[in-house]
């Protein structure tokens, strides 16, 4: 079953292709690891796992591509950098442990609460949240 070894790979040249990028190995390999991690991963994560085919500059480069046209998103957690994951989910917000440094998708949103609540029409927000996991909260009992 040769066409079933790497299912998510298809999807990802055609989005590359319709970016107007080729899809090369390391582009791929950068795609590849943001779609294996459970988590959205910094550049420097994202270089730990793809050294072999790629560097720090271009790995940069790449995520400000992908960006741009709708492949990542970027996500903030205030760590003084940027974290990354593959777009298409639906949107959401994020919350890092402070302990573990753990990351969860939030599957909730408030904007259209605060939209009621004020009157405004939101055109940008970003919520995260900090806190400690329950892992770590299980850990400290
Ligand atoms: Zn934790
Ligand atoms: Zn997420
Ligand atoms: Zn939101």
């Amino acid at each position: 079953m040769q066409i079933s070894r790497n299912k998510k790979l298809p999807g990802i040249n055609i989005k590359l292709n319709e970016c107007g990028l080729k899809a090369t190995l390391p582009r791929i390999k950068v795609v590849e690891a943001l779609q294996n991690s459970k988590k959205p991963l910094s550049a420097a994560e994202i270089y730990k796992l793809t050294k072999k085919y790629t560097d720090r500059a271009s790995i940069y480069r790449s995520l400000r591509v992908f960006t741009e046209c709708g492949i990542t998103d970027e996500i903030n957690l205030n760590e003084g950098f940027l974290r990354y994951e593959i777009s298409g989910k639906k949107h959401h917000h994020h919350i890092k442990c402070d302990n573990c440094g753990a990351i969860k998708c939030i599957d909730i949103c408030i904007k259209l609460d605060v939209e009621k609540l004020t009157g405004y029409r939101i055109n940008k927000h970003s919520i995260e949240f900090n806190g400690v996991c329950p892992n770590c909260l299980k850990n400290y009992s």
